[in-house]
């Protein structure tokens, strides 16, 4: 199928695509890797009147590191970028392990950081991800009527960014300009893992983990977040608290498991019924904080 007929604004700078969002007169969309929005355009499933191209935007590519240690990923950053650049592998070794889970190199090398977190879709790896790290985003738009100044800049945890499925607090007018990653501490580890009927095809299930341990060996901070998990990205605060103030044992292993399985909420379709994606997020969730586990220990 063609998609529907649409104005195409090919924005330079953030303040044009700002712009080009701002002028309500016909229903914008943002375009950044395409390859979610070009298949929903071919199915009609979207019909926006204007797209505004986030390609040529220099400032929204960058991958920068952030004088607390943290990384700044741009929204235009790729999956493929993810997967190798070595200030990722860094800084962030659980976007570099996740990032070629995510479909097909052709696909990784389009789709984008933002355009995944923008869209919302909870069978997503990346922004549950994201979630375990304690990412946080930032987002723009131009000044509304009254406002000083050109540019209007809010930053939200991300936790508190996704609203449902494929509905998020991005406002029609507001752009997701970065993604900012906490630095990594001393004692922390992460992992993560996911069951997929064919390698690149969306997760049945995904679980990320990030478990920090005292120089005791006792969990202090625990992260754990599903992929197709619940009606959306989302972290698993119960489970991951049966862990703090522990030895990560593998009965205080297999214990968050449990919790983690029985307070998901995955939805059922024709690919796997709700039962046995809770036994994919038990045997993923053990597996992953074993995984990260391990990697916190010295
Ligand atoms: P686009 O498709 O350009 O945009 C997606 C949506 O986000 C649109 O509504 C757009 O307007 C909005 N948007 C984009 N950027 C911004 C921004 N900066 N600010 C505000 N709104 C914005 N993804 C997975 O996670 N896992 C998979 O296994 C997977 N498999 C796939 C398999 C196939 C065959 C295909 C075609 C895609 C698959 N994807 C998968 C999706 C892929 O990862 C997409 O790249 C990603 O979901 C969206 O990124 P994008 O840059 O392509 O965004």
């Amino acid at each position: 199928m063609k998609p529907p007929s649409f104005e195409y604004v090919a924005a330079a700078t953030l303040d044009e695509a700002l712009e080009a969002l701002a002028d309500t007169s016909l229903e914008t969309r943002p375009l950044a890797g395409g390859q979610s929005l070009v298949p929903m355009l071919n199915f009609r499933l979207a019909a926006p009147e204007r797209l505004v191209d986030l390609n040529g935007i220099e400032e929204l590519a960058r991958v920068e590191e952030m004088e607390d240690g943290g990384l700044r990923l741009g929204a235009m950053v790729r999956h493929r970028q993810l997967e190798h650049e070595s200030l990722i592998a860094q800084r962030a070794p659980l976007l570099a392990e996740t990032a070629p889970f995510i479909a097909h190199p052709q696909i990784r090398s389009r789709g984008t950081v933002g355009g995944s977190v923008a869209h919302a879709d909870p069978a997503a790896e990346l922004p549950a991800v994201l979630l375990t790290l304690g990412a946080r985003v930032r987002i723009a738009r131009r000044s509304r009527d009254g406002e000083s100044g050109s540019r209007v800049q809010r930053t939200l945890d991300l936790h508190d960014f996704f609203f449902g499925p494929f509905y998020s607090a991005l406002e029609p007018d507001e752009l997701l300009a970065t993604i900012e990653v906490p630095p990594s501490v001393a004692g922390e580890g992460t992992a993560f893992d996911e069951i997929a009927r064919r390698r690149g095809d969306y997760a049945l299930a995904g679980v990320a983990a990030r478990v920090r341990l005292d120089s005791g060996g006792v969990c202090d901070d625990a992260a754990i977040s599903l992929v197709n998990g619940g009606s959306t990205p989302c972290l698993m605060r119960e489970a991951a608290q049966t862990l703090v103030g522990a030895q990560p044992t593998p009965e205080a292993i297999e214990a968050a498991a449990a919790t983690c399985a029985e307070t998901s909420d995955p939805a059922p379709d024709m690919h796997a019924n709700e039962a046995y994606r809770r036994h994919l997020i038990r045997v993923l969730t053990s597996r992953v904080l074993s995984r990260a586990a391990a990697r916190a220990r010295p």
